[in-house]
């Protein structure tokens, strides 16, 4: 029965994503905001999914699992016994999760050693769901431990029973990378939709070093550095002339940082 529940704990989250990326491809073939993608681009992000996944289920827990436990938090939320409440825990939790999100996104795009593990991301020319498993495992393995570690001294939420709430949470990145003609109007000020982190992907100048938030965009209007679309933006994504050429392989892709700290090093003693 034990080895039930581990098999079914280690296939559900490729389960999950697996519903998340269907779902999204689906949306994105009815309505996309880039039509006529290449296929190669998106069969890309799908063979590279289980190095997402390793990073995501067995490295970031290697690291997460020296976060300090219960009691060191200032503030401790437990509202999740009823459905209301839980969906509101959430939120808060996702709004304090994504104010340390914001400046270690910020950070990867100000400092050059971090830029050299988010640049895999970037490289991406056409924006999709799949997009949002794009990330070099470095960075899956860290973004846990930089975002969670500090969050652990400031919030400190009660599991709640609703697991779809849970899901809702997880099916957020995939939402955001969505290459769908959706705009989100005024709302939009108020909850991130996939214009909006669109636009932070964008080649388009006026949108550089914009829109870091994950879920909520009242950072980025905190710390100036929001950019509201306009109803019809859509701007091309992808890697500037100043970011530098975009991965050629696959390997190149998994081991880039490592070249670009050692030219970083180099650079430096010169
Ligand atoms: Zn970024
Ligand atoms: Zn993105």
């Amino acid at each position: 029965m034990e080895l039930i529940h581990e098999i079914l704990a280690a296939i559900l989250p490729m389960l999950v994503i697996a519903i998340f990326t269907g779902v999204g491809l689906v949306l994105e073939w009815l309505k996309p905001a880039e039509p006529r993608q290449p296929a190669r681009r998106i069969l890309f992000n799908i063979a590279y999914l289980p190095v997402y996944l390793i990073s995501l289920v067995v490295l970031a827990p290697l690291l997460t699992h020296w976060l300090p436990s219960t009691g060191v938090a200032l503030l401790h939320v437990s509202w999740g016994q009823t459905f209301l409440g839980a969906l509101a825990q959430t939120l808060f939790f996702a709004l304090v999760y994504d104010f340390f999100y914001y400046w270690w996104h910020r950070a990867q795009h100000t400092w050059s050693p971090l830029w050299a593990i988010h640049r895999l991301h970037h490289s991406e020319r056409a924006l999709n769901v799949t997009s949002a498993a794009r990330h070099h495992w470095l960075e899956e393995t860290l973004r846990p431990l930089v975002v969670l570690l500090p969050l652990a001294f400031v919030l400190q939420v009660e599991p709640t029973r609703f697991a779809m709430i849970g899901t809702l949470f997880a099916a957020w990145p995939f939402f955001i990378h969505l290459n769908v003609r959706l705009s989100l109007g005024g709302v939009g000020r108020l909850i991130m939709g996939p214009q909006y982190h669109r636009v932070h992907h964008s080649i388009e100048p006026q949108h550089w070093n914009r829109n870091f938030g994950s879920f909520f965009p009242i950072w980025d209007y905190l710390f100036r550095t929001a950019y509201h679309p306009k109803v019809n933006e859509f701007p091309t994504t992808g890697l500037t002339q100043h970011d530098g050429e975009p991965h050629s392989s696959a390997s190149e892709a998994l081991t880039a940082p490592f070249a670009e700290w050692w030219r970083l090093w180099r650079d430096r003693r010169r």
